[in-house]
Protein backbone atom coordinates (compact mmCIF):
# COMPACT_ATOMS: atom_id res chain seq x y z
CA UNK A 1 0.00 0.00 0.00
CA UNK A 2 1.58 3.41 -1.12
CA UNK A 3 0.94 6.47 1.30
CA UNK A 4 -2.13 8.22 -0.12
CA UNK A 5 -1.40 11.15 1.06
CA UNK A 6 2.14 12.12 -0.43
CA UNK A 7 1.57 16.04 -0.06
CA UNK A 8 3.47 17.87 2.59
CA UNK A 9 1.83 17.48 5.65
CA UNK A 10 1.20 20.94 7.70
CA UNK A 11 4.52 20.59 10.01
CA UNK A 12 6.13 20.00 6.68
CA UNK A 13 5.14 22.93 5.11
CA UNK A 14 6.17 24.85 8.25
CA UNK A 15 9.37 23.76 8.26
CA UNK A 16 9.55 24.50 4.73
CA UNK A 17 9.02 28.03 5.22
CA UNK A 18 11.22 28.41 8.19
CA UNK A 19 14.11 27.26 6.34
CA UNK A 20 13.02 29.46 3.31
CA UNK A 21 13.09 32.38 5.62
CA UNK A 22 16.75 31.05 6.71
CA UNK A 23 15.22 30.82 10.70
CA UNK A 24 17.45 28.75 12.93
CA UNK A 25 19.87 29.42 9.94
CA UNK A 26 18.20 27.00 7.93
CA UNK A 27 18.79 23.86 10.49
CA UNK A 28 15.86 21.78 11.86
CA UNK A 29 16.32 20.14 15.07
CA UNK A 30 13.55 18.23 16.82
CA UNK A 31 13.60 15.59 19.66
CA UNK A 32 11.46 12.59 20.66
CA UNK A 33 10.75 13.52 24.83
CA UNK A 34 9.17 10.47 26.62
CA UNK A 35 8.95 10.67 30.00
CA UNK A 36 10.61 7.22 30.91
CA UNK A 37 7.65 6.25 33.40
CA UNK A 38 6.28 3.39 31.03
CA UNK A 39 6.70 1.92 27.75
CA UNK A 40 6.21 3.29 24.47
CA UNK A 41 3.17 2.56 22.28
CA UNK A 42 2.17 2.46 18.70
CA UNK A 43 0.98 6.33 19.64
CA UNK A 44 4.44 6.93 20.46
CA UNK A 45 5.48 5.25 17.31
CA UNK A 46 3.27 8.63 15.40
CA UNK A 47 5.13 10.86 17.25
CA UNK A 48 8.58 8.98 16.70
CA UNK A 49 8.04 8.77 12.98
CA UNK A 50 7.38 12.00 12.69
CA UNK A 51 10.32 13.47 14.66
CA UNK A 52 13.10 11.32 12.95
CA UNK A 53 11.70 11.67 9.45
CA UNK A 54 11.25 15.52 9.68
CA UNK A 55 15.04 15.79 10.91
CA UNK A 56 16.22 13.25 8.32
CA UNK A 57 14.12 14.61 5.53
CA UNK A 58 15.93 18.35 6.16
CA UNK A 59 19.22 17.20 6.45
CA UNK A 60 19.02 18.02 10.56
CA UNK A 61 18.91 16.03 13.85
CA UNK A 62 16.85 13.97 16.01
CA UNK A 63 17.30 13.93 19.70
CA UNK A 64 16.20 11.57 21.86
CA UNK A 65 15.50 13.06 25.17
CA UNK A 66 14.08 11.37 28.59
CA UNK A 67 12.21 13.99 30.36
CA UNK A 68 13.23 12.66 33.51
CA UNK A 69 12.13 15.34 36.16
CA UNK A 70 9.40 13.56 37.79
CA UNK A 71 11.45 10.36 40.02
CA UNK A 72 8.89 8.95 41.56
CA UNK A 73 7.52 6.81 38.57
CA UNK A 74 10.60 6.84 36.60
CA UNK A 75 12.54 3.76 36.18
CA UNK A 76 15.61 2.46 34.58
CA UNK A 77 14.03 -0.35 32.77
CA UNK A 78 11.56 1.63 31.21
CA UNK A 79 14.97 3.99 29.62
CA UNK A 80 16.39 1.02 28.21
CA UNK A 81 13.08 -0.28 26.23
CA UNK A 82 12.54 3.23 25.13
CA UNK A 83 15.76 3.16 23.53
CA UNK A 84 15.70 -0.31 21.92
CA UNK A 85 12.32 -0.11 20.73
CA UNK A 86 13.37 3.80 18.95
CA UNK A 87 16.21 1.56 17.42
CA UNK A 88 13.59 -1.43 16.10
CA UNK A 89 11.77 1.18 14.47
CA UNK A 90 15.07 2.05 13.22
CA UNK A 91 15.85 5.38 13.53
CA UNK A 92 19.19 6.11 15.13
CA UNK A 93 19.55 8.38 18.20
CA UNK A 94 23.40 8.65 18.73
CA UNK A 95 23.75 9.24 22.45
CA UNK A 96 20.54 9.93 24.45
CA UNK A 97 19.91 13.21 26.11
CA UNK A 98 18.38 13.68 29.21
CA UNK A 99 16.43 16.59 31.06
CA UNK A 100 18.06 15.73 34.40
CA UNK A 101 21.20 16.32 33.09
CA UNK A 102 20.25 19.90 32.93
CA UNK A 103 19.20 19.79 36.22
CA UNK A 104 21.88 22.44 37.70
CA UNK A 105 21.57 24.40 34.84
CA UNK A 106 17.02 24.77 35.63
CA UNK A 107 17.91 25.34 39.12
CA UNK A 108 20.40 28.48 38.49
CA UNK A 109 17.14 29.39 35.30
CA UNK A 110 15.03 29.12 38.20
CA UNK A 111 16.99 31.90 40.27
CA UNK A 112 17.50 33.77 37.14
CA UNK A 113 13.81 33.76 37.58
CA UNK A 114 13.44 34.53 41.55
CA UNK A 115 16.08 37.54 40.68
CA UNK A 116 14.15 39.06 38.07
CA UNK A 117 10.96 39.25 40.18
CA UNK A 118 9.19 36.27 38.24
CA UNK A 119 9.42 33.92 40.37
CA UNK A 120 8.01 33.53 44.05
CA UNK A 121 8.36 30.53 46.99
CA UNK A 122 4.82 29.89 47.70
CA UNK A 123 3.89 28.28 51.58
CA UNK A 124 0.37 27.42 50.12
CA UNK A 125 -0.93 24.29 51.28
CA UNK A 126 -2.00 21.94 48.09
CA UNK A 127 -5.68 22.02 48.91
CA UNK A 128 -5.16 25.77 49.45
CA UNK A 129 -2.92 26.18 46.27
CA UNK A 130 -6.23 24.55 44.27
CA UNK A 131 -8.42 26.57 45.91
CA UNK A 132 -6.62 29.97 44.86
CA UNK A 133 -6.13 28.45 41.50
CA UNK A 134 -10.00 29.32 40.33
CA UNK A 135 -11.55 27.43 37.55
CA UNK A 136 -12.44 27.74 33.75
CA UNK A 137 -15.04 30.25 34.44
CA UNK A 138 -13.41 31.58 38.02
CA UNK A 139 -10.61 33.83 37.87
CA UNK A 140 -7.67 33.16 40.78
CA UNK A 141 -6.34 34.95 43.82
CA UNK A 142 -2.89 35.95 44.10
CA UNK A 143 -1.37 33.97 47.16
CA UNK A 144 -0.19 35.68 50.22
CA UNK A 145 3.09 34.98 49.44
CA UNK A 146 3.22 36.47 46.33
CA UNK A 147 4.61 39.89 47.32
CA UNK A 148 7.71 37.72 49.29
CA UNK A 149 11.24 39.74 48.77
CA UNK A 150 13.41 38.86 46.47
CA UNK A 151 16.17 37.85 48.96
CA UNK A 152 13.15 35.68 50.83
CA UNK A 153 12.70 34.09 48.07
CA UNK A 154 16.53 33.25 47.12
CA UNK A 155 16.65 32.50 50.67
CA UNK A 156 13.72 29.90 50.96
CA UNK A 157 14.19 28.20 47.62
CA UNK A 158 18.28 27.68 48.33
CA UNK A 159 16.75 25.80 51.77
CA UNK A 160 14.50 24.10 49.64
CA UNK A 161 17.22 22.55 47.71
CA UNK A 162 19.21 22.23 50.69
CA UNK A 163 16.25 19.64 52.04
CA UNK A 164 15.05 21.90 55.12
CA UNK A 165 11.16 21.45 54.22
CA UNK A 166 9.07 18.48 53.35
CA UNK A 167 7.72 17.30 50.40
CA UNK A 168 4.39 20.26 49.77
CA UNK A 169 5.72 22.86 52.57
CA UNK A 170 6.73 25.51 49.80
CA UNK A 171 7.13 25.68 46.26
CA UNK A 172 8.31 27.75 43.63
CA UNK A 173 5.84 29.13 41.52
CA UNK A 174 6.38 31.61 38.27
CA UNK A 175 4.74 34.81 38.82
CA UNK A 176 2.45 35.33 36.02
CA UNK A 177 -1.40 36.22 35.78
CA UNK A 178 -4.02 35.17 38.39
CA UNK A 179 -6.72 35.99 36.17
CA UNK A 180 -5.18 34.55 32.95
CA UNK A 181 -8.50 32.55 31.13
CA UNK A 182 -5.31 30.00 30.94
CA UNK A 183 -5.11 28.04 34.20
CA UNK A 184 -1.21 26.84 33.08
CA UNK A 185 -0.58 30.87 32.87
CA UNK A 186 -2.08 31.24 36.97
CA UNK A 187 1.04 31.55 38.50
CA UNK A 188 2.57 27.88 37.71
CA UNK A 189 4.08 25.35 40.38
CA UNK A 190 7.92 25.58 38.87
CA UNK A 191 10.00 23.58 41.37
CA UNK A 192 8.47 21.55 44.24
CA UNK A 193 10.08 19.39 46.73
CA UNK A 194 10.49 15.69 45.92
CA UNK A 195 12.54 13.28 48.45
CA UNK A 196 12.77 10.49 46.00
CA UNK A 197 15.72 8.29 44.73
CA UNK A 198 15.97 9.30 41.10
CA UNK A 199 17.00 6.33 38.69
CA UNK A 200 20.24 8.97 37.47
CA UNK A 201 20.99 11.67 39.62
CA UNK A 202 20.50 9.09 42.62
CA UNK A 203 20.08 11.35 45.78
CA UNK A 204 21.78 14.84 44.23
CA UNK A 205 17.89 16.33 44.59
CA UNK A 206 14.99 16.88 46.24
CA UNK A 207 13.55 19.54 44.33
CA UNK A 208 12.72 19.29 40.93
CA UNK A 209 11.47 20.79 38.36
CA UNK A 210 8.14 20.82 36.65
CA UNK A 211 7.39 19.56 33.57
CA UNK A 212 6.66 22.31 32.18
CA UNK A 213 9.04 24.33 33.34
CA UNK A 214 11.95 21.76 32.19
CA UNK A 215 10.72 20.90 28.90
CA UNK A 216 11.07 24.15 27.24
CA UNK A 217 14.56 24.73 28.62
CA UNK A 218 15.51 21.37 27.62
CA UNK A 219 14.08 21.94 24.13
CA UNK A 220 16.52 25.65 24.13
CA UNK A 221 19.52 24.07 25.92
CA UNK A 222 19.44 21.68 23.04
CA UNK A 223 19.11 23.78 19.96
CA UNK A 224 15.79 22.31 19.04
CA UNK A 225 13.81 24.27 15.99
CA UNK A 226 10.85 22.74 16.32
CA UNK A 227 9.01 21.32 19.06
CA UNK A 228 6.21 19.11 18.10
CA UNK A 229 4.11 17.65 20.47
CA UNK A 230 0.20 16.31 20.69
CA UNK A 231 -2.47 18.51 20.89
CA UNK A 232 -3.23 18.64 24.90
CA UNK A 233 0.20 20.75 25.17
CA UNK A 234 -1.65 23.44 23.35
CA UNK A 235 -2.60 25.13 26.26
CA UNK A 236 0.84 24.93 27.97
CA UNK A 237 2.25 26.87 24.71
CA UNK A 238 1.83 30.23 26.07
CA UNK A 239 3.55 29.04 29.48
CA UNK A 240 6.48 27.85 27.14
CA UNK A 241 6.96 31.23 25.51
CA UNK A 242 6.44 33.06 28.65
CA UNK A 243 9.40 30.88 30.32
CA UNK A 244 11.78 31.19 26.91
CA UNK A 245 10.70 34.94 26.64
CA UNK A 246 11.77 35.61 30.27
CA UNK A 247 15.02 33.97 30.24
CA UNK A 248 18.22 34.16 28.76
CA UNK A 249 18.49 30.93 26.51
CA UNK A 250 20.50 30.29 23.39
CA UNK A 251 17.25 29.75 21.14
CA UNK A 252 13.99 29.79 21.09
CA UNK A 253 12.14 26.68 20.07
CA UNK A 254 8.60 26.63 17.85
CA UNK A 255 6.29 24.50 19.56
CA UNK A 256 4.34 23.20 16.91
CA UNK A 257 0.90 20.47 18.64
CA UNK A 258 -0.69 17.52 16.44
CA UNK A 259 -3.24 15.29 17.20
CA UNK A 260 -2.48 12.39 18.89
CA UNK A 261 -3.33 8.68 17.36
CA UNK A 262 -6.41 7.06 18.31
CA UNK A 263 -6.92 3.54 16.77
CA UNK A 264 -10.42 1.16 17.17
CA UNK A 265 -10.14 -2.15 19.11
CA UNK A 266 -7.82 -0.60 21.81
CA UNK A 267 -6.51 2.07 24.17
CA UNK A 268 -3.56 4.20 23.81
CA UNK A 269 -2.75 5.25 27.31
CA UNK A 270 0.11 4.30 29.60
CA UNK A 271 -2.20 4.73 32.74
CA UNK A 272 -5.26 2.33 30.75
CA UNK A 273 -2.51 -0.06 29.63
CA UNK A 274 -1.41 0.22 32.81
CA UNK A 275 -5.06 -1.32 34.03
CA UNK A 276 -4.55 -3.69 31.93
CA UNK A 277 -0.99 -5.47 32.73
CA UNK A 278 -1.48 -5.28 36.31
CA UNK A 279 -4.79 -6.52 36.82
CA UNK A 280 -3.95 -9.12 34.82
CA UNK A 281 -5.66 -8.99 31.94
CA UNK A 282 -3.38 -9.27 29.82
CA UNK A 283 0.38 -11.26 30.74
CA UNK A 284 2.76 -8.16 30.79
CA UNK A 285 3.86 -5.16 29.09
CA UNK A 286 4.86 -7.33 25.62
CA UNK A 287 1.88 -9.31 25.65
CA UNK A 288 1.32 -9.56 21.89
CA UNK A 289 -2.28 -8.45 22.27
CA UNK A 290 -1.30 -4.56 24.07
CA UNK A 291 -0.50 -1.97 21.10
CA UNK A 292 2.55 -1.46 23.19
CA UNK A 293 5.58 -1.72 21.01
CA UNK A 294 7.18 -4.43 22.59
CA UNK A 295 4.04 -6.54 22.30
CA UNK A 296 3.82 -5.68 18.89
CA UNK A 297 7.04 -6.62 18.28
CA UNK A 298 6.91 -9.87 19.87
CA UNK A 299 3.75 -10.46 18.17
CA UNK A 300 5.78 -10.58 14.43
CA UNK A 301 4.76 -6.76 12.96
CA UNK A 302 7.86 -5.58 11.47
CA UNK A 303 8.97 -1.98 11.74
CA UNK A 304 8.66 -1.20 8.09
CA UNK A 305 5.06 -1.67 8.55
CA UNK A 306 4.97 0.65 11.33
CA UNK A 307 6.66 3.49 9.62
CA UNK A 308 4.28 2.76 6.86
CA UNK A 309 1.32 2.98 8.52
CA UNK A 310 2.32 6.25 10.43
CA UNK A 311 3.00 7.42 6.64
CA UNK A 312 -0.17 6.65 5.88
CA UNK A 313 -2.68 8.30 8.31
CA UNK A 314 -0.52 11.15 7.88
CA UNK A 315 -0.26 14.22 10.52
CA UNK A 316 -2.91 16.65 10.93
CA UNK A 317 -4.83 18.66 13.70
CA UNK A 318 -7.65 16.76 13.53
CA UNK A 319 -8.54 14.44 16.36
CA UNK A 320 -9.38 10.72 14.78
CA UNK A 321 -10.02 7.41 15.63
CA UNK A 322 -7.97 5.13 12.82
CA UNK A 323 -9.24 1.92 12.05
CA UNK A 324 -6.99 -1.21 13.60
CA UNK A 325 -7.60 -2.25 9.77
CA UNK A 326 -5.07 -0.10 8.52
CA UNK A 327 -2.38 -0.67 10.78
CA UNK A 328 -3.06 -5.02 9.79
CA UNK A 329 -3.17 -3.74 6.15
CA UNK A 330 0.38 -2.11 6.41
CA UNK A 331 1.52 -5.16 7.97
CA UNK A 332 0.01 -7.50 5.75
CA UNK A 333 1.69 -6.08 2.71
CA UNK A 334 5.54 -6.06 3.97
CA UNK A 335 4.94 -9.57 4.89
CA UNK A 336 3.37 -10.72 1.89
CA UNK A 337 6.56 -9.64 -0.20
CA UNK A 338 9.10 -10.89 2.97
CA UNK A 339 7.61 -13.64 4.54
CA UNK A 340 8.53 -17.40 3.14
CA UNK A 341 5.87 -19.97 2.91
CA UNK A 342 5.73 -23.10 4.73
CA UNK A 343 3.20 -25.43 6.34
CA UNK A 344 1.42 -26.21 9.16
CA UNK A 345 -1.82 -27.65 10.37
CA UNK A 346 -3.35 -25.99 13.36
CA UNK A 347 -6.07 -28.94 13.97
CA UNK A 348 -4.59 -31.67 12.59
CA UNK A 349 -6.21 -34.85 11.25
CA UNK A 350 -4.46 -37.67 10.37
CA UNK A 351 -4.06 -39.10 7.15
CA UNK A 352 -3.16 -42.61 6.01
CA UNK A 353 -2.41 -43.11 2.51
CA UNK A 354 -2.91 -46.57 2.31
CA UNK A 355 -1.22 -47.31 -0.92
CA UNK A 356 1.84 -45.51 -0.30
CA UNK A 357 4.79 -47.82 1.04
CA UNK A 358 4.67 -48.01 4.42
CA UNK A 359 8.88 -47.51 5.30
CA UNK A 360 9.25 -44.74 2.26
CA UNK A 361 10.01 -40.97 2.58
CA UNK A 362 9.89 -38.67 0.06
CA UNK A 363 12.05 -35.20 -0.55
CA UNK A 364 9.71 -33.07 -2.29
CA UNK A 365 10.38 -29.62 -3.87
CA UNK A 366 8.71 -26.39 -1.98
CA UNK A 367 8.97 -23.07 -3.29
CA UNK A 368 9.60 -20.25 -0.34
CA UNK A 369 7.42 -17.74 -1.93
CA UNK A 370 4.93 -18.15 -4.84
CA UNK A 371 6.06 -14.83 -6.91
CA UNK A 372 9.37 -14.65 -5.87
CA UNK A 373 12.59 -16.98 -7.40
CA UNK A 374 14.83 -15.67 -5.36
CA UNK A 375 13.78 -16.99 -2.57
CA UNK A 376 13.93 -19.93 -3.64
CA UNK A 377 13.06 -23.25 -2.80
CA UNK A 378 13.21 -25.82 -0.07
CA UNK A 379 12.83 -29.50 0.67
CA UNK A 380 9.77 -31.10 2.45
CA UNK A 381 9.28 -34.88 2.96
CA UNK A 382 6.02 -37.03 2.41
CA UNK A 383 5.05 -40.20 3.58
CA UNK A 384 2.55 -42.58 4.14
CA UNK A 385 1.05 -40.60 7.36
CA UNK A 386 0.21 -37.12 6.88
CA UNK A 387 -1.72 -34.41 8.59
CA UNK A 388 -4.68 -32.48 7.07
CA UNK A 389 -6.49 -29.46 8.67
CA UNK A 390 -9.81 -31.06 10.22
CA UNK A 391 -11.32 -27.71 8.32
CA UNK A 392 -10.27 -29.43 5.10
CA UNK A 393 -12.93 -32.57 5.39
CA UNK A 394 -16.53 -32.50 5.25
CA UNK A 395 -18.47 -35.38 6.24
CA UNK A 396 -21.46 -34.40 4.07
CA UNK A 397 -20.14 -31.83 1.83
CA UNK A 398 -21.98 -29.39 -0.19
CA UNK A 399 -20.65 -29.33 -3.91
CA UNK A 400 -18.18 -26.10 -3.89
CA UNK A 401 -16.37 -27.77 -0.66
CA UNK A 402 -13.43 -28.45 -3.47
CA UNK A 403 -11.66 -30.01 -0.02
CA UNK A 404 -11.70 -33.25 1.01
CA UNK A 405 -14.71 -35.44 1.56
CA UNK A 406 -15.65 -39.31 1.09
CA UNK A 407 -14.88 -40.42 -2.35
CA UNK A 408 -13.32 -36.74 -3.04
CA UNK A 409 -10.13 -35.91 -4.49
CA UNK A 410 -8.10 -33.28 -3.74
CA UNK A 411 -4.15 -32.09 -4.04
CA UNK A 412 -1.76 -31.85 -1.55
CA UNK A 413 0.57 -28.92 -1.93
CA UNK A 414 3.43 -29.70 -3.57
CA UNK A 415 2.75 -33.52 -3.71
CA UNK A 416 0.01 -35.73 -5.37
CA UNK A 417 -3.63 -36.06 -5.44
CA UNK A 418 -5.05 -38.06 -3.19
CA UNK A 419 -8.48 -39.32 -2.78
CA UNK A 420 -10.57 -39.70 0.69
CA UNK A 421 -11.48 -43.45 0.46
CA UNK A 422 -12.69 -44.36 4.36
CA UNK A 423 -13.52 -42.27 7.37
CA UNK A 424 -12.46 -43.79 10.82
CA UNK A 425 -14.17 -42.38 13.92
CA UNK A 426 -14.38 -42.69 17.37
CA UNK A 427 -16.78 -44.05 19.88
CA UNK A 428 -18.58 -40.66 20.61
CA UNK A 429 -18.77 -40.31 16.47
CA UNK A 430 -16.38 -37.77 15.82
CA UNK A 431 -13.69 -38.36 12.96
CA UNK A 432 -10.24 -39.81 14.36
CA UNK A 433 -8.50 -40.80 11.07
CA UNK A 434 -8.92 -40.50 6.73
CA UNK A 435 -7.55 -43.45 5.41
CA UNK A 436 -7.04 -42.01 1.76
CA UNK A 437 -5.38 -43.65 -2.17
CA UNK A 438 -3.07 -41.24 -3.89
CA UNK A 439 -2.19 -41.24 -7.60
CA UNK A 440 1.82 -41.91 -8.47
CA UNK A 441 1.36 -40.36 -11.70
CA UNK A 442 0.38 -37.33 -9.75
CA UNK A 443 3.51 -36.10 -8.41
CA UNK A 444 3.54 -32.12 -8.26
CA UNK A 445 0.50 -32.10 -8.16
CA UNK A 446 -1.07 -32.78 -12.18
CA UNK A 447 -2.64 -35.34 -13.24
CA UNK A 448 -1.14 -36.74 -17.00
CA UNK A 449 -4.38 -37.50 -17.93
CA UNK A 450 -6.40 -33.54 -17.26
CA UNK A 451 -8.58 -34.14 -15.23
CA UNK A 452 -9.55 -31.41 -12.99
CA UNK A 453 -9.12 -30.94 -9.30
CA UNK A 454 -9.88 -27.59 -8.00
CA UNK A 455 -8.96 -27.81 -4.30
CA UNK A 456 -5.86 -27.82 -3.32
CA UNK A 457 -4.97 -28.29 0.37
CA UNK A 458 -1.89 -27.79 3.19
CA UNK A 459 -0.86 -30.89 4.96
CA UNK A 460 2.60 -32.18 6.80
CA UNK A 461 4.67 -34.71 7.25
CA UNK A 462 3.45 -36.85 10.34
CA UNK A 463 7.09 -38.92 11.03
CA UNK A 464 8.96 -35.68 11.02
CA UNK A 465 6.42 -32.45 11.99
CA UNK A 466 7.09 -30.16 15.10
CA UNK A 467 4.50 -30.25 17.98
CA UNK A 468 3.85 -26.94 18.32
CA UNK A 469 1.67 -24.56 20.37
CA UNK A 470 -0.18 -22.05 18.17
CA UNK A 471 -1.87 -18.75 19.87
CA UNK A 472 -4.36 -17.07 17.68
CA UNK A 473 -4.95 -13.41 18.40
CA UNK A 474 -8.25 -11.36 18.25
CA UNK A 475 -8.93 -7.50 19.20
CA UNK A 476 -8.81 -7.06 22.63
CA UNK A 477 -11.93 -5.29 22.71
CA UNK A 478 -15.38 -5.87 21.81
CA UNK A 479 -15.97 -2.38 20.67
CA UNK A 480 -14.31 -0.29 18.40
CA UNK A 481 -14.69 2.51 21.33
CA UNK A 482 -14.24 0.60 24.60
CA UNK A 483 -15.04 3.54 26.15
CA UNK A 484 -18.02 4.45 24.51
CA UNK A 485 -21.14 5.33 26.84
CA UNK A 486 -18.60 6.35 29.36
CA UNK A 487 -18.34 2.56 30.27
CA UNK A 488 -14.99 1.04 31.82
CA UNK A 489 -13.06 -0.16 29.04
CA UNK A 490 -12.41 -3.24 31.10
CA UNK A 491 -15.61 -4.13 30.53
CA UNK A 492 -15.25 -4.14 27.19
CA UNK A 493 -12.62 -6.55 26.61
CA UNK A 494 -13.06 -9.28 24.30
CA UNK A 495 -13.06 -12.58 26.34
CA UNK A 496 -11.69 -14.22 22.92
CA UNK A 497 -8.82 -12.51 22.08
CA UNK A 498 -6.33 -15.38 22.99
CA UNK A 499 -6.89 -18.61 21.67
CA UNK A 500 -3.99 -21.11 22.06
CA UNK A 501 -4.19 -24.33 20.05
CA UNK A 502 -1.81 -26.83 21.77
CA UNK A 503 -1.70 -29.56 19.50
CA UNK A 504 -0.84 -27.84 15.65
CA UNK A 505 1.78 -29.75 13.59
CA UNK A 506 4.45 -27.72 11.82
CA UNK A 507 7.03 -28.49 8.93
CA UNK A 508 9.94 -29.62 9.93
CA UNK A 509 11.57 -26.50 8.21
CA UNK A 510 10.73 -24.43 11.10
CA UNK A 511 13.23 -25.80 13.38
CA UNK A 512 15.20 -23.38 12.37
CA UNK A 513 12.50 -20.01 13.01
CA UNK A 514 14.05 -17.39 14.61
CA UNK A 515 11.99 -15.58 17.15
CA UNK A 516 9.93 -12.87 15.63
CA UNK A 517 10.75 -13.64 12.06
CA UNK A 518 7.73 -13.70 10.21
CA UNK A 519 6.75 -16.98 7.96
CA UNK A 520 2.97 -17.53 6.18
CA UNK A 521 1.92 -20.44 6.87
CA UNK A 522 -0.26 -21.29 3.59
CA UNK A 523 -3.90 -20.78 3.45
CA UNK A 524 -3.43 -19.58 7.04
CA UNK A 525 -1.65 -16.14 7.78
CA UNK A 526 1.41 -15.04 9.09
CA UNK A 527 2.99 -16.38 11.79
CA UNK A 528 6.29 -16.36 14.13
CA UNK A 529 8.17 -18.11 17.04
CA UNK A 530 7.34 -16.53 20.14
CA UNK A 531 10.61 -14.77 21.79
CA UNK A 532 9.59 -16.14 25.23
CA UNK A 533 8.86 -19.11 24.54
CA UNK A 534 11.47 -19.99 21.68
CA UNK A 535 12.94 -23.24 23.12
CA UNK A 536 12.93 -25.76 20.62
CA UNK A 537 11.21 -28.83 22.99
CA UNK A 538 7.79 -26.58 23.08
CA UNK A 539 7.95 -24.09 20.82
CA UNK A 540 5.05 -20.91 20.54
CA UNK A 541 4.12 -19.50 17.61
CA UNK A 542 2.25 -16.62 17.42
CA UNK A 543 -0.32 -15.71 14.71
CA UNK A 544 1.00 -12.41 13.97
CA UNK A 545 -2.05 -11.29 11.45
CA UNK A 546 -4.68 -13.39 9.17
CA UNK A 547 -4.37 -13.63 5.67
CA UNK A 548 -7.72 -11.73 4.99
CA UNK A 549 -9.52 -9.15 7.20
CA UNK A 550 -11.97 -11.21 9.27
CA UNK A 551 -13.05 -8.16 10.72
CA UNK A 552 -14.33 -6.46 7.55
CA UNK A 553 -16.84 -9.32 6.03
CA UNK A 554 -17.78 -9.29 10.06
CA UNK A 555 -19.05 -5.87 10.20
CA UNK A 556 -20.69 -6.28 6.72
CA UNK A 557 -23.34 -8.84 8.10
P1 LIG B 1 0.32 8.38 27.65
O1 LIG B 1 -0.70 9.43 27.42
O2 LIG B 1 0.09 7.12 26.92
O3 LIG B 1 0.65 8.17 29.08
P2 LIG B 1 2.34 10.18 27.38
O4 LIG B 1 1.87 11.34 26.57
O5 LIG B 1 2.32 10.38 28.84
O6 LIG B 1 1.60 8.90 26.96
P3 LIG B 1 5.06 10.68 27.04
O7 LIG B 1 6.18 9.84 27.44
O8 LIG B 1 4.81 11.94 27.76
O9 LIG B 1 3.79 9.78 27.03
O10 LIG B 1 5.09 10.99 25.50
C1 LIG B 1 6.23 11.21 24.72
C2 LIG B 1 5.81 11.87 23.45
O11 LIG B 1 4.94 11.01 22.72
C3 LIG B 1 5.05 13.15 23.70
O12 LIG B 1 5.59 14.15 22.86
C4 LIG B 1 3.63 12.83 23.34
O13 LIG B 1 3.01 13.94 22.79
C5 LIG B 1 3.79 11.70 22.31
N1 LIG B 1 2.63 10.82 22.31
C6 LIG B 1 2.15 10.08 23.34
N2 LIG B 1 1.04 9.41 22.99
C7 LIG B 1 0.81 9.72 21.68
C8 LIG B 1 -0.20 9.35 20.73
N3 LIG B 1 -1.19 8.53 21.05
N4 LIG B 1 -0.10 9.86 19.48
C9 LIG B 1 0.90 10.68 19.15
N5 LIG B 1 1.87 11.08 19.99
C10 LIG B 1 1.83 10.61 21.25
MG1 LIG C 1 2.10 12.80 28.51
Amino acid sequence: MEPENKKEHFIESIIIKDIENNKNDGKVCTRFPPEPNGYLHIGHAKSICLNFNMANKFNGKCNLRFDDSNPAKEKQVYIDSIKSTVNWLGFEFGTPFFASDYFERLHDFAVELIKKGKAYVCSLSADDLRQYRGTLTEPGKDSPYRERSIEENLNLFTRMKNGEFDEGEHTLRAKIDMSSPNINLRDPIIYRVKKAFHPRTHDQWCIYPMYDFAHCLSDALEGITHSLCSLEFEDHRPLYDWTLDELETPCHPRQIEFARLNINYTVLSKRKLQRLVEENHVQGWDDPRLPTLEGIKRRGYTPESIRNFCDIIGVSKKESRIDMTILENCLRDDLNEKAPRVMAVLRPLKVTIENYPDDKTEALTAKNHPQKEEMGTRTITFSRQIYVEQDDFMEDPPKKFFRLGPGREVRLRYAYLVTCQKVIKDESGNVTELICTYDPETKGGNAPDGRKVKGTIHWVNANDCIDAEVRLYDRLFKDENPEQDKQDFIENLNPHSLEALESCKLEKSLINAAPETAYQFERLGYFCLDSKNADKKNPVFNRTVSLRDVWAKRSKK
